[in-house]
């Protein structure tokens, strides 16, 4: 039933003009959903991971360039600025509801 759903999702997303479709939100979650359900798992505990890690400099250790360091590793192509406005809330997923 995952598979019919993702299916006629990608069908609508493929219905939409360009800009409609990716207007709602942001590069980082627009590359979040072209993974498989268990990295994006993976990926909103790293989200949260940084949000929550209060150190400061060298002492942080989940940090949005950590961040963009492993996803660059795996192919995938995030700048750093789109992670960070995304682990602080300002990027456009943040303002839909
Ligand atoms: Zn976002």
């Amino acid at each position: 039933m995952n598979d019919q759903e993702q299916a006629s999702s990608l069908a609508q997303a493929l219905l939409l003009p360009r800009e409609q479709n990716t207007s709602l939100v942001c590069k980082f979650t627009r590359v979040k959903d072209g993974m498989s359900e268990e990295e994006q798992k993976a990926l909103d505990r790293a989200v949260e991971m940084v949000r929550k890690d209060n150190g400061m400099g060298k002492g942080k250790v989940y940090s949005a360039s950590w961040l963009t360091k492993v996803l660059k590793q795996h192919g995938y192509s995030v700048s750093i600025s789109t992670i960070q406005r995304h682990v602080n809330g300002e990027c456009c997923c943040e303002q839909s509801d």
